[in-house]
Parts: C-alpha cells; structure tokens; sequence
C-alpha cells in the first residue's frame, strides 16, 4: 500500500483502537448485553452523505437506531434492500417510529434538478426527478437555485415518507394495531438541527383509495 492509502486506512485502524479502549472501560455492561442483541426503537432511513450520522446527530448510542441509507434517502417499493430493513424492522425488531431524514444541501437532489450525467447514479437519481415532477409548479416559482434544491429536499423527504406508508409493509403494521409512526425530516448540516416537517403519519387514513390495503 502507498504511503497516502496506508495513512487513511491506519486512522481507522487507530480509531477502532480507541474505541476498544472505551468499550473495555465501560463499567455499564451494555456492551456485554449489546453483544448478545438489539433492541432499537427507530428506524432511521437517510442520506449516504458522510456528513449526516444517525447516531451522532440524534444523540443515541449503538444499538439504539436500525440504519438504512442510501443517495438522497430514497425509498422504492421495488428495491429489496429497502424493503427487507423495512421489514425486519417493523416486523421483528417492532421498531415505534420510522425517521426518513434528508438534509439540506443534499449532492444527490442537487444533481437531480440538472441535465447532467454522473454515471449509474442518473437512474437512481430519477426517483427524484418524478419527485420534482410532482412538484414542478413550486419548485419552478423559486428563483434562487440553492432554495430550489432546499425546497426539493423537504418535498423528497414529504414523499418518501408517503412511499413508507404506501407499503404493505407499514400498513399491515398499522392493521395489526401495532404503535409505529413514520415521520419526516431534514438535517441543517451548519447547526446540526434535526428539524421536523410535520408530515407524520400513524395510519392509512389520508392516503388516498388506491394506496391503501385492506
Ligand atoms: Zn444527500
């Protein structure tokens, strides 16, 4: 390996070094009982963004959220990745609440309000475009670009959730009686607010007729 890779890996390695040092020291036994299991809460679905950590931004500690995440927080009824979290998730873990966080300033929405390619990822990023198209009178109405973006980000967050609860998934959850709640929001990266945009659901009831199951 060459002088620059062995330098980037070596930090991990040395971090990971920390980080037994800090478990070894733990008196709390949770590191023990984490071992044998996990019992999370939260499902937290987001951005592959390095900068946008689940635990780190929600103060919780290992074991505590079930992660999922992928380029501009996308969920698709046809990605088997998605749906098999999802599903373990809500069906064995019985996590209460599902968080799709998006984040300002998020590459992916960026690149998905422009014509050019960047590879493979124009086909996920399309996702977004039937976002925008939904939305295409608003976005359009913005005359600054970076607020275009911002404001797609939260529209892409607002719809991703609705896909959540389109799925058989969540709403058969939601049949059996079963607490979970499914909720929407953004990350200001330059503060580190979790802002919440009120868009949650914990039934089926305004989902329109075609979306849901009975
Ligand atoms: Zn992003």
């Amino acid at each position: 390996m060459c002088k620059d890779l062995k330098e980037s890996f070596n930090k991990i390695i040395d971090g990971n070094k920390e980080w037994m040092e800090f478990v070894k020291n733990d008196t709390s036994g949770r590191f023990e009982q984490l071992a044998k299991g996990q019992n999370p809460e939260i499902l937290w679905i987001g951005c592959a963004d390095s900068r946008v950590p689940a635990n780190e931004l929600t103060g919780t500690k290992p074991g505590e959220v079930f992660v999922h995440r992928n380029i501009a927080n996308v969920c698709v009824h046809s990605d088997m990745n998605m749906l098999s979290v999802l599903d373990y998730a809500v069906n064995v873990l019985k996590v209460k609440h599902i968080i799709v966080a998006g984040h300002y300033g998020c590459g992916g929405v960026a690149a998905s309000l422009s014509s050019s390619q960047y590879g493979i990822i124009d086909n996920w990023l399309s996702h977004i475009k039937d976002v925008y198209r939904l939305h295409a009178t608003e976005i359009d109405a913005i005359n600054n670009q970076h607020e275009k973006e911002n404001r797609l980000v939260e529209l892409n967050v607002q719809e991703q959730v609705l896909n959540l609860c389109r799925t058989s998934i969540v709403q058969n959850a939601w049949k059996n009686q079963q607490p979970l709640a499914v909720h929407g929001m953004v990350i200001n990266i330059g503060s580190g607010q979790l802002i919440d945009l009120n868009h949650t659901h914990t039934n089926n009831d305004s989902l329109t007729k075609v979306f849901k199951f009975d």
